[in-house]
């Protein structure tokens, strides 16, 4: 049992911090067995990183996407709505020298 665990009356292991089982009573083939679960603060903890991980996913696809856009090789890459944004600001000749390459 780690230190911020407790087992309690029920015989189950609780988190000490969230007061959540973190263990779940199952029967199989009548035999009661404890399986190990994420307490609340434990799942908490995990959305958390997830969020940040999405948060950072989407942090680094932007970045990719600005450097595509300011690249003149991955130009034709971009998507259209940033492709069309960038366009604007480049000059015909470029432009058409762009539409041009495969
Ligand atoms: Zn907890």
């Amino acid at each position: 049992m780690k230190p911020d665990e407790y087992l309690n009356e029920d015989g189950i292991v609780y988190c000490k911090n969230c007061g959540t089982p973190r263990q779940l009573r199952i029967s199989i083939f009548d035999r009661e067995q404890l399986v190990p679960i994420s307490c609340r603060c434990q799942l908490d903890r995990i959305n958390e990183q997830r969020r940040k991980e999405k948060k950072r996913d989407f942090r680094q696809r932007v970045l990719a996407l600005r450097k595509s856009g300011l690249s003149d090789e991955r130009f034709p890459n971009t998507p259209l709505k940033t492709t069309k944004a960038i366009t604007r600001k480049w000059k015909r000749q470029k432009l058409t020298l762009t539409a041009g390459r495969k």
